[in-house]
């Protein structure tokens, strides 16, 4: 055995359990290869976050038939949250029975075991932990693939039950990591030459309201910004439930971490972010766009935005393109709602299609606007860049307010900051040149 290959869905979250599956594979000798059909280890990490996204990812697994029927000692491995939730794995595999092994999102770190006893002649295996809170496991070796950032973990799972999200239900309850394994962890990447850490949460700002010791996200970040180097911290995803005045005054103080906030807000109706279950008003999303502006004038604010959740009247709609207008996001991600299996928005009042429609075109072009107007506030100015990319003889790199910008360079400029003034500003992409 000496190849493998992973595909990853979904979010980040997912791509970096990836990189831990593929630490796992590259500790035993394995090598990486960009063709499934050229691997002896195949392994799809999922996501169920839509029905879309599972029904694609179904479509693919279906054309690794023919290979395993032409290669049948090829080990297929489906891992991830489609897989955790109840029932789904049985249910693959019996419509896949050519399927080796199946792991649930807490089981990734059973990969190499699973696949020893599959070798010594062990029938298909299935390994899914449903425990609320299934213990962490640390030590899994890492084989990072996104410098100069490395994505790091501080807590998994969620307890906030959005009635729109299956997240909760795969991915249990919050459990968050030991404070000195994550500073461990970051002064490795860190003395490696990684020049960006992303902490990794589905709601960081509750970090530690698990621990005994009293630690929490304030005093976690407080510990992050006393390591002596040059590098930046962002983090994702925050909760404005629980995003607190400190933390923002935190990162306001502190030139490690970047200012760039990304706040997804969902709705700006009071009566949908109940229905919701988001535990916010508009006002109190108001009130904290307010005091990160405070602090930190010339913040990135970014968010996620969903239209027509169930039942969302034009009323409603029109709250959302209010608040958009008061915020002016420097980006949003805007999302049709799509109803969920398995979660409680799923069984509300759905709207019409031509109704969300008109409305995500609506969002969308006026958001567009904002993000074109706030644009052209960066051009004739300077900004430290970290590169993160190069194609054809130009780098790609963000400011620390969270803008790409691109330049001139070459591929030994990744992981460099680079001071470049912002020259031009074209199709929502800014260029500039080295100053
Ligand atoms: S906070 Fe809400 S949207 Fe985010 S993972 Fe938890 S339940 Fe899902």
């Amino acid at each position: 055995m000496n190849y493998y290959y992973i595909e990853t869905f979904g979010c980040q979250m997912n791509v970096h359990e990836s990189e831990k599956i593929a630490g796992i594979l590259e500790e035993k000798g394995l090598t990486r290869v960009s063709e499934a059909s050229l691997s002896d280890v195949v392994v799809f990490n999922t996501c169920c976050i839509r029905d879309t996204a599972e029904k694609k990812i179904e479509g693919n697994i279906g054309e690794l038939k023919a290979l395993k029927r032409a290669r049948p000692d090829m080990i297929i491995v489906i891992s991830g949250c489609m897989t955790q939730q109840s029932g789904r794995a049985e249910a693959l595999k019996k419509r896949f029975p050519f399927i080796d092994i199946i792991l649930g999102t807490n089981n990734q770190y059973e990969l190499w075991d699973k696949i020893e006893r599959l070798i010594s002649g062990k029938k298909k295996l299935i390994s899914i932990d449903d425990a609320e809170k299934p213990p962490i496991s640390e030590d899994v070796p890492i084989c990072r693939t996104s410098f100069p950032n490395a994505w790091i973990n501080i807590m998994y799972g969620c307890n906030n039950f959005c009635t729109y999200c299956i997240v909760p239900y795969v991915r249990g309850r919050e459990r968050s990591r030991d404070p000195e394994l994550i500073l461990k962890e970051i002064t490795a990447a860190t003395d490696s030459g990684y020049k960006e850490i992303t902490l990794l949460g589905q709601n960081v700002d509750s970090y530690g309201s698990d621990l005994a010791s009293g630690m929490n996200f304030y005093k976690l970040l407080e510990r992050i910004a006393g390591i002596e180097k040059k590098f930046r911290v962002r983090f994702m995803t925050s909760h404005p439930k629980d995003l607190s005045e400190d933390v923002i005054k935190l990162i306001a103080e502190h030139k490690n971490f970047c200012k760039n906030i990304h706040l997804p807000v969902q709705s700006g109706s009071d009566s949908v972010l109940r229905r919701m279950n988001r535990k916010y008003t508009k006002k109190r999303y108001l009130e904290l766009i307010d005091c990160i502006r405070k602090y930190m004038p010339e913040a990135g604010i970014t968010t996620d935005i969903m239209v027509g959740f169930p039942s969302e009247s034009d009323e409603d709609f029109r709250e959302t393109v209010d608040l958009v207008e008061r915020v002016r996001f420097q980006n949003a991600f805007t999302f049709v709602y799509s109803p969920r299996k398995g979660t409680p928005a799923a069984a509300m009042e759905q709207l019409p299609p031509e109704v969300k429609k008109a409305r995500i075109t609506e969002l969308v072009a006026r958001q567009n606007a904002i993000s074109d107007e706030i644009s052209r506030d960066y051009l004739a100015r300077e900004y430290e860049i970290l590169v993160e990319d190069e194609l054809d003889g130009v780098v790609a790199g963000r400011t620390d307010s969270g803008r790409l910008v691109r330049f001139p360079g070459e591929k030994s400029d990744i992981g460099k900051f680079i001071n470049v003034l912002v020259t031009k500003n074209k199709a929502s992409s800014l260029y500039g040149e080295r100053v």
